[in-house]
């Protein structure tokens, strides 16, 4: 399927026609953008009409558009309508510098091909899934909660690409892996992808969060642009120039924003460049090493962009004496790497080391152009989808043999209370005491039949009031999880980990899911919108077994916001992760 990706930026466009299954460039034209005295318009004009000329023998399906700034709305994908053009251009205010000339674009593509389907792609998208604590800035919540300041990331789709190779690399599925990624190019950014999600980048509200970028400061003191505006009486635009424009590298270096010349001044003795190189890394090392303790570990350490693709030097600077992590460089490896289009990941790792290091050729076109391929097969599909139930658990425990003896004696057998409505699953009429360092709650009901590891699921409420604070976690990912004490009456366990909020899932069958096109642990989304109170659970879960029957699970903080009781219905939107498929169904 031929997609056309276009990506109208401040400084240049570019355009390629991708074949979307291969990743094969059909055609590529690009330009540097002439100074847009007429608006954003006038400067695209020229551009599209050629290429529309140049494109018009091939046989394009769709054409996707990178867009900076989704903003809270979009967390995949879209088709683009009149409705979400309207999005995007009050987005802008998010992203001044972007927002606009991709929305240039935009209208000027559905002029000229007014029969072709057009989506739009968003930076922001993957870093959808970042939890509250890493989206939230410590500032008034109500102006925060009015100017939609929060932090939203970006370089969505390179970092989702990379983790994607990586996981193909490595053999493994990328849900099973926690991946660092940096992509290092002109902007820089750094994501932590835990299990398939980000949930911690480097980039904010903007861009200019983070990382030294080639012309941005990335993290500062937020007390420098008012010391700045009082000592030399810059104003906001001046300020806002200087850090995204004259900043950074370019700054630092005095010579540039090249990574390469600065590198090569660098071992000439510029001291000024030795600098620049010097913060840089510095930088990076420190969000290497902050990402590693946000998810209690990690598995592989992803270098991508112009500079993490081709700089073994600074691989090397952020790469080396990362042995505390279980990250062990080969130097050789480093030095000698060339990625290349067949191949383009290569481990510089040692061979024993346990977290890789990889160097991974990222694709932002493809990636585009795969979401929008995607959208165009499902979107026609028919939707007559089964309605999924709604179940509230309550707090819960799943128990090994051995820990269950110590609490209820050696041999004990678990006695039905109630068959639940997964298949074998039951609650037991035995209940156990959980501890935690502040408080204590009695009854939590053991779920049989006994499992391999123990595990604790409890709701963010009870974890604040417990003291501890744990995961969202899918049932059985229960590494680097805090622990607690469980009392039984002939004993007490203490578990070294297994507390978790659950994840909120939803079973299927694998004939439900097929007939929702989800796969098994597909990352979607359930709006739940009853005429008076419309309420959306991003992040649900799919979980799909034969032995599963269709039922929603949240916990009772959800049930209680939501206002969910048993019999509620609604309608159901499902947003797969990959792929965005946007479906709808009653559920009750
Ligand atoms: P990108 O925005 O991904 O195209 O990356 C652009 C950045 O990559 C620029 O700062 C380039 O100087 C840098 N870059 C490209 N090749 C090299 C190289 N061989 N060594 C160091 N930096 C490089």
């Amino acid at each position: 399927m031929h997609i056309l990706v276009l990506n109208a930026g401040s400084s240049s466009i570019k355009a390629a026609v991708v074949e979307a299954g291969t990743g094969e460039r059909v055609f590529e034209l690009g330009a540097d953008r002439l100074l847009d005295r007429g608006g954003h318009r006038s400067a695209l004009h020229p551009f599209l009409l050629e290429l529309k000329d140049k494109v018009s023998g091939l046989n394009i399906e769709g054409i996707g558009h990178r867009v900076v700034h989704g903003g809270a709305a979009f967390d995949g994908a879209t088709r683009i309508t009149d409705g979400v053009e309207q999005q995007i251009e009050a987005l802008s205010d998010l992203a001044p510098l972007h927002n606009p000339v991709n929305l240039a674009g935009i209208r000027l593509a559905r002029e000229l091909w007014p029969d072709l389907p057009q989506f739009a792609v968003f930076d922001t998208a993957f870093h959808h899934s970042l939890p509250k604590r890493a989206q939230t800035y410590a500032l008034p919540k109500d102006l925060m909660r009015e100017h939609g300041i929060r932090r939203y990331g970006f370089h969505g789709m390179s970092h989702k690409y990379v983790a994607g190779r990586a996981a193909t690399f490595l053999k493994d599925d990328y849900r099973n892996l926690r991946i660092i990624s940096c992509h290092l190019g002109n902007g820089c950014s750094v994501t932590a992808i835990e299990f398939g999600r980000s949930i911690e980048t480097s980039m904010g509200m903007t861009p200019l969060e983070g990382l030294v970028m080639g012309t941005r400061s990335g993290d500062i003191d937020p007390g420098i642009p008012a010391y700045l505006q009082r000592k030399t009486g810059m104003d906001t635009a001046a300020i806002d120039a200087l850090l995204n424009r004259d900043s950074g590298l370019k700054g630092l270096s005095g010579a540039g924003n090249d990574m390469r010349s600065i590198l090569e001044r660098s071992a000439e003795g510029d001291p000024d460049c030795q600098l620049a190189v010097q913060v840089y890394t510095h930088r990076l090392r420190k969000y290497i090493g902050a990402y590693a303790a946000v998810m209690g570990g990690v598995d592989a350490i992803v270098f991508t962009g112009g500079i993490g693709e081709n700089s073994s030097v600074i691989r090397h600077r952020a790469a080396q004496r990362l042995d505390y992590l279980g990250a062990i460089i080969d130097e050789d490896l480093n030095n000698t790497l060339a990625l290349t289009d067949t191949e383009d990941v290569i481990s510089f790792s040692r061979s024993h080391s346990r977290v890789k290091l990889l160097a991974i050729r990222t694709d932002e076109q493809l990636a585009i152009a795969r979401d929008c391929a995607k959208l165009l097969r499902h979107e026609d599909e028919v939707n007559t989808l089964p309605t999924i139930p709604i179940a509230i658990s309550a707090r819960h425990c799943h128990l090994t043999r051995a820990t269950l003896d110590k609490l209820y004696g050696e041999g004990h057998e678990l006695t039905v209370k109630k068959y639940l409505s997964q298949p074998g699953q039951f609650a037991a009429e035995e209940t156990v005491t959980v501890v935690g360092p502040r408080n204590r709650i009695e009854r939590v009901r053991i779920l049989g039949p006994l499992r391999s590891a123990d595990q604790v699921e409890i709701s963010r409420t009870d974890e604040f009031f417990l003291g501890i604070d744990a995961p969202v976690r899918e049932s059985g990912k229960v590494e680097n999880t805090p622990g607690c004490q469980l009392l039984g009456p002939a004993g007490s366990a203490d578990l070294e980990d297994g507390v978790i909020c659950a994840w909120r899932h939803i079973h299927m069958t694998p004939e439900d899911a097929a007939q929702f096109g989800v796969q098994d642990r597909d990352v979607v989304e359930v709006a739940i919108g009853t005429s008076d109170r419309g309420l959306t659970f991003g992040n649900v879960l799919i979980r799909v077994s034969p032995d599963y029957k269709l039922e929603m699970h949240i916990d009772t903080d959800e049930g209680n916001a939501a206002e969910i009781q048993s019999g509620d219905s609604g309608v159901l939107n499902v947003t797969a992760s990959e792929g965005q498929l946007r479906r709808r169904a009653t559920v009750g």
